[in-house]
């Protein structure tokens, strides 16, 4: 991490009477500084009289001392983090027994916005929502927060009896108008990119995707405002990343890539869906220095990419392959699930026949393939973790799981193959599934994470809910519980 190579970090004094807010990114400084919501929170509060806004990494002086002055989290008064992933909760939690930090202290991120219960024991406020669409912030540092501002969600005033009555916490929706001006660039996830989000929600419908439901509805931003934003950023970096769930699906999408390649950017789109790529587009991408392009399948075999509703065929990405060699992409990335409802060796034998097919056209094929996490909010939070409709048995499945990991293994040999550990899976299910016990788990530290499931019995987590209160039904991303039901129950009769 070279911070010192960093564009645009803020360096504002802190001076006597003004307060100060930590912004914690419990991961490392690669996924902080890509992304885009932090860098909006970071903007908005030191563009505020009397306020500092400083960032923290877990790879910069152990999240303990900020990155712009290396001062010590317990000086600040306020600590908002950032909780993108299920595991960062046991960096944040260590960050806060670590710090001595005694401000005020808040969370937000999708994590949050799925099922804020495994996580408020460890906050005083959660935010449920995009905050670009709210006062949160001003309301929050001004002392006049109030729980009536939607997304607000304020543990220790929350009592279930509350919740049985009925309060459900509307998620804040953003316009998705303007784009950040101004951003700090820094060697992340995309190289030392520029970060364009042109779009938020997904127009697909994908069963197992949580990430369409909780940023519903589908909304895109305008080809103007992106190009000025990249216009006026122009010699800062050549590179720009384009950020999105699904950047193809953006109606100018194509203009879009071509005029920034006129800028003289490089392109990185975070993945290309198979039936959107064309020549003409990937010739475009490749002149402008893109060498990788990642697809994701999902599911090898047809008949699992209609159960998951993925909505790409055989065909497509073949043709995308095609395309590939045409326009000399040297590597491919594909993203497999394995875990689905009804998936059994001819399944999993597809993964290998189609990974082997693009390795007949692309040489360096990576292939990712992780265990299913049944997500709140989709059609697949019925499911039980490994895919069962109806029964879950806590040693069977998790070693079906690992089997079907390395018969995968055993058979992509020649393949670069990522495949993470079944038992974290298994710890995120607990965590984006569970209710409030689940906080024991969380202090319980990630190293006893797996075993600490069954030794605080929070294997009901992992299981299928068969019940259909769920725990996060508090939560209102504003879709109907019944449409969930309907998409479950066809994707199992499938
Ligand atoms: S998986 Fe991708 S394409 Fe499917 S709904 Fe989610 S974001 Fe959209």
């Amino acid at each position: 991490m070279e911070l010192s190579s960093e564009f645009n970090p803020i360096s504002k004094k802190w001076k006597r009477g003004f307060k100060r807010v930590a912004l914690i990114y419990p991961n490392r400084y690669i996924g902080g500084i890509s992304n885009i919501g932090l860098q909006y929170i970071y903007y908005k509060i030191n563009s505020m009289d009397g306020y500092v806004c400083e960032r923290f990494y877990t790879d910069v002086f152990d999240g303990l001392r900020s990155v712009e002055s290396g001062t010590p989290l317990r000086d600040f008064d306020f600590a908002f983090f950032s909780i993108q992933y299920e595991e960062d909760i046991f960096n944040a939690h260590e960050i806060i027994k670590r710090s001595d930090f005694s401000g005020l202290k808040v969370a937000g991120g999708p994590c949050i916005m799925e099922n804020p219960l495994p996580y408020e024991k460890f906050f005083d406020v959660l935010f449920i929502g995009e905050i670009e669409g709210s006062y949160f912030i001003e309301s929050l540092l001004t002392g006049s927060l109030s729980d009536d501002l939607s997304g607000v969600y304020i543990p220790s005033r929350e009592s279930d009896a509350r919740i049985i009555a009925g309060k459900r916490i509307k998620r804040v929706r953003s316009k998705l108008e303007e784009h950040l001006e101004t951003q700090i660039i820094g060697n992340g996830a995309y190289g030392r990119s520029l970060l364009l989000e042109i779009g938020r929600g997904c127009c697909r419908n994908c069963r197992f995707c949580v990430v369409r439901q909780i940023y519903f509805p589908c909304r895109w931003r305008d080809k103007e405002i992106i190009l000025n934003v990249a216009e006026s950023l122009k010699g800062v970096t050549d590179r720009v990343a384009i950020i999105s769930p699904s950047p193809s699906d953006h109606p100018q999408f194509k203009e879009i890539v071509f005029e920034l390649t006129d800028m003289g950017y490089t392109i990185s789109p975070s993945s290309l869906r198979a039936d959107k790529i064309n020549q003409e587009l990937l010739d475009v991408l490749v002149a402008s220095g893109l060498r990788s392009l990642t697809l994701a399948p999902e599911a090898g075999s047809e008949k699992l990419r209609e159960t998951i509703n993925k909505g790409i065929s055989y065909d497509d990405i073949i043709n995308a392959a095609d395309i590939a060699k045409e326009s000399g992409i040297s590597k491919i990335k594909l993203y497999f699930m394995i875990g689905l409802p009804g998936e059994d060796e001819n399944d999993l034998r597809s993964i290998v026949e189609l990974s082997s097919e693009v390795k007949k056209k692309i040489k360096r094929v990576e292939i990712s393939i992780n265990p299913l996490v049944p997500k709140p909010h989709t059609p697949f939070q019925w499911l039980s973790f490994g895919g069962k409709v109806d029964e879950f048995d806590f040693v069977r499945d998790i070693k079906e799981l690992k089997e079907k990991v390395k018969f995968l293994r055993r058979h992509l040999k020649g393949f670069d193959v990522k495949i993470d550990k079944t038992e974290d899976f298994a710890v995120q299910t607990v965590i984006s599934r569970g209710g409030r016990e689940v906080s024991k788990l969380i202090e319980g530290g990630k190293r006893r994470a797996f075993r600490n499931i069954s030794e605080l019995n929070l294997e009901k987590y992992l299981m299928p809910f068969e019940d259909d209160d769920l725990p996060w039904d508090f939560i209102d991303h504003g879709y109907k519980k019944e449409r969930l039901r309907r998409e479950f129950e066809k994707s199992v009769r499938s």
